[in-house]
This record gives C-alpha cells, structure tokens and sequence, in this order.
C-alpha cells in the first residue's frame, strides 16, 4: 500500500531547502512520464512529509514542487517531498541495474580471455540473448562484414549497453576502465597466432563500441 511520508520523524523548525511550497497539483505539473532519479546526498527528514535519503538511493520522481522540492516514491512504494539539490535525475535506463546471470557468465568468459598470454583461439562473444536490437541502421549492419571489423561480432551498441548494465556498475568509468580491456594491443598479446587477426578484429570492435558509449554515457551524466 502506497503511503505518504515516513512514519518515524518528529517535526523540525530548521529547514535549509527552503520553505515547501503548498502542494497543489494546479500549480505543480506532474511530469508526463515516470522519471527515474538517484539520491546524492542523505538527508534527514525535518518532518512527517519528507522522504529520507542516502547516497545511492534510487526514487521516482513525481512532481516537481517550486524549485527546491519534487514529490518522489521510493523502492518501498512511500510517497514523500525531497529536496531537489539532493537528487539528480536519471536518464531513461539509468547507471545501475542488479547485475544479472547473463553478464556474470560473460564476464567470467571474458576474465579468462584477459588472462591468456598467447594461447587465446576463441572470442568471448556476446550472448545470443542480448542481441536483440531491431533499429533499422543496426540491423542493417550487424552481420554485415566490410574491413576487418565492423559487424564481426554481430551485435551494435545498444546490444552491448543492454548486457554492459547487468554489470551493477554501469557509468562512464567504469566503461573506460572496461574499454581499456579491450585495447587491440593488449588484446593482440592474448591471442593464440592463428587467432591474432580475428581476436584483434573483434576486440577493435569492442574497443569502438565501447568509446561509442563512454561517450553516449558522458552526455547523459553531464
Ligand atoms: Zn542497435
């Protein structure tokens, strides 16, 4: 059952975000979608209408009140104000998801891929499930071989943000930690000789995808 506040609080006249306005949803917009938010700071509520917040703490924001404020739900379906300086709104999937099964197995394969030293002769490809993008321009690439590289692996960007979100971890740096693994160089060293000219093909792909999505990543958290 939705409620309305926290349970727990006593009332405080100290409030340093500014004074609540009067929550009337003829003034207030409610915003046209769902819009997903992550706490940046704790806050400690300062009366019965404030939700309490720590670092981390994902909400739903609902409804903007006067510019210090929004209506917002928790995780635990509790509605309640908090203070806007305090949150920083998510783009559509947001950074972090619960990592997943599917990642973990491909996270193993890929560990030890990273850890040859010249004996590699398979790719850590990525699972037949995450490849699943339908855009036009994406289908019309994947498995479309021109070089050397591009369309090797048979899946685009969004492909690998889906899988790359299971991680729990997902933001620009970690990405460019991740990038860096993935470095034709670095990659060329693992690879068995057989395999060196498809590995390192596969692994420039991954390097460029991945920079697609630092910086896709850097947009959205700027
Ligand atoms: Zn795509």
């Amino acid at each position: 059952m939705p409620r309305f506040g926290h349970p727990d609080c006593a009332p405080s006249a100290e409030d340093r975000h500014g004074p609540k306005p009067h929550a009337s949803p003829s003034t207030n917009e409610s915003f046209p979608r769902e819009v997903r938010a992550i706490a940046t700071h704790r806050h400690t509520p300062r009366d019965c209408v404030e939700l309490p917040l720590r670092p981390g703490l994902i909400l739903t924001l609902l409804q903007p009140q006067g510019p210090h404020w929004y209506i917002a739900r928790n995780s635990d379906d509790v509605f309640g104000w908090v203070p806007s300086a305090y949150v920083r709104i998510l783009g559509d999937a947001g950074p972090k998801a619960e990592p997943n099964g599917v990642y973990e197995v491909w996270k193993k394969a890929c560990n030890e891929a990273f850890a040859a030293e010249g004996t590699l002769t398979t790719f850590p490809e990525l699972p037949r499930g995450v490849k699943t993008c339908r855009e036009r321009s994406c289908v019309l690439r994947k498995g479309t071989k021109y070089g050397t590289s591009v369309g090797d692996l048979d899946v685009c960007i969004h492909d690998l943000e889906k899988l790359l979100k299971g991680s729990g971890c997902y933001g620009v740096k970690w990405l460019k930690a991740e990038r860096v693994k993935w470095h034709p160089d670095q990659f060329a060293r693992r690879c068995a000789d057989g395999f060196k000219d498809e590995g390192v093909a596969k692994a420039t792909e991954m390097f460029a995808l991945l920079g697609g999505l630092v910086d896709k990543e850097s947009r959205r958290e700027d």
